[in-house]
C-alpha cells in the first residue's frame, strides 16, 4: 500500500506549493507538476495497470479524489491571486497629494540637523530631557547667571550682536542651563541643542552663526568620573568606535574645575599630523563641574547638589566625521555641498 501513502504525500506537497504561489502565471506550471502529462500523480495512475483488481480499486479511487482536490486548489489559488492583483492595482492608483515626486531636486536634511537628531537620540536613550531656549537672550541668562560678571574678561571672548533693548543673540547654549535649573527638580539630566552667535572674523574655522549642544547632569555626589563616562559613551556612539580621551584644565566661568576634553586624532591615530597640529590630540569640548554660583542662581543649594556640564560644537563634530575643512560651507546654501549629505 505504499502507493496510497505516496498519493497522500503528493496532495500535501500540492497544498504547500499552491499556498506559496504569488503570481497567477505560476499556477499552470505548478498544476502540471502534479496532474500534467508528466505530473507526479499522473505517474502513479500509469502504474495502475500492473496492480491487482482489488488494489486498482482502492488506489484508483484515492488518486481520483486527490486529482479533484488538486483541481480545487488550482481554482482557489487563481481566485486568491486575482483578488490580490486587483487590490494592488487599486492601491497603486490612489492619488496621494503628499507623495514626493521622484526628482533630483528632492530635499534632504542639513548635515548639522542630522547629527543633532542623532545626538538627541543618544542622550534620550541615557535618560536625558531635550530642552530648547530662545536665540535672543537676556544678559542675565547669557552671562550674569553663568558667573560672567559685568566686567568679566571672558565676556570679551564672546562678543555678540545686541538688540536696541539691550538683549543679545546668545553666544552659547549655556543660558538654557540657567533656565533648566529653575524649571527642573533635581536630580535631572538634560541637553539643549541650538544655534548660537558670535561677533567673529569669519574664516575656515570661525563662523558668526554655529551650533552647539549644551548638556547638564545635576544630582547628589556627581563627579568628574560620571562626566567622563557619559562623554565617552557619547563619542563611542557618534564615531562608532572606541575613542581615547584626555582632560586638560580649561577656564570657563560657569564651571569649577573646568576642562577641555580632547580626543585622540582619528586621522593619524595619535602619531601627529596636520589635522591635530602634530599633537596627536584634537580639542573637542569644554566641560566641568557646575560652579556653585551657577547652582545658586538656579535656586539650588550647592552644599546639597552637584553636577557637570558640557558644551559640544556640532559644526566641528560634523567636520571631523566627514573630513570637511571649511566651516563656511554649512551656511553657504551651496547645493553641491549639501547634496552630498542628502542620501547619507
Ligand atoms: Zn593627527
Amino acid at each position: 500500500m505504499n502507493l496510497l501513502q505516496e498519493i497522500e504525500n503528493i496532495y500535501k506537497q500540492a497544498q504547500i506549493k499552491f499556498q506559496s504561489l504569488i503570481r497567477e502565471s505560476e499556477i499552470d506550471p505548478t498544476k502540471n507538476e502534479f496532474i500534467g502529462k508528466k505530473g507526479s500523480l499522473t505517474h502513479i495512475l500509469k502504474q495502475l495497470g500492473s496492480l491487482s483488481v482489488e488494489e486498482k480499486k482502492i488506489i484508483g479511487k484515492k488518486a481520483n479524489e486527490v486529482q479533484q482536490a488538486i483541481e480545487g486548489l488550482v481554482i482557489e489559488t487563481r481566485k486568491r491571486l486575482q483578488e490580490k492583483e486587483i487590490q494592488a492595482q487599486i492601491e497603486s492608483e490612489i492619488f496621494d497629494a503628499l507623495r514626493p515626486t521622484p526628482s533630483k531636486l528632492q530635499g534632504g536634511l542639513h548635515p548639522i540637523t542630522k547629527i543633532q537628531m542623532e545626538i538627541e537620540d543618544i542622550f534620550v536613550s541615557m535618560g536625558f530631557h531635550v530642552m530648547d531656549g530662545p536665540e535672543i537672550e537676556t544678559d542675565y541668562h547669557n552671562f550674569e547667571a553663568l558667573n560672567f560678571s559685568e566686567d568679566h574678561p571672558a565676556r570679551e571672548m564672546q562678543d555678540t550682536f545686541y538688540t536696541d533693548d539691550k538683549n543679545l543673540l546668545r553666544t552659547h547654549t549655556s543660558p538654557i542651563q540657567v533656565r533648566a535649573l529653575k524649571l527642573l527638580t533635581p536630580p535631572f539630566k538634560m541637553i539643549a541643542p541650538g544655534r548660537v552667535f558670535r561677533y567673529e572674523e569669519i574664516d575656515a574655522s570661525h563662523e558668526n552663526t554655529f551650533n552647539q549642544v549644551e548638556g547638564m547632569v545635576v544630582g547628589e555626589d556627581i563627579s568628574i568620573a560620571n562626566m567622563l563616562y557619559v562623554m565617552q559613551q557619547l563619542l563611542i556612539k557618534i564615531f562608532d568606535k572606541e575613542v581615547n580621551v584626555r582632560l586638560r584644565p580649561g577656564y570657563f566661568p560657569f564651571v569649577e574645575p573646568g576642562f577641555e576634553l580632547d580626543i585622540q586624532c582619528f586621522v593619524c591615530g595619535g602619531k601627529g599630523c596636520s589635522v591635530c597640529k602634530h599633537s596627536g590630540w584634537v580639542e573637542l569640548l569644554p566641560c566641568g563641574l557646575i560652579h556653585p554660583n551657577v547652582l545658586k542662581h538656579g535656586g539650588l543649594n550647592p552644599n546639597q547638589w552637584t553636577g557637570f556640564a558640557f558644551g559640544l560644537g556640532l559644526d566641528r563634530l560634523v567636520m571631523m566625521r566627514y573630513g570637511i575643512h571649511d566651516i563656511r560651507y554649512f551656511n553657504s546654501s551651496n547645493l553641491r555641498f549639501l547634496e552630498q549629505f542628502s542620501q547619507i
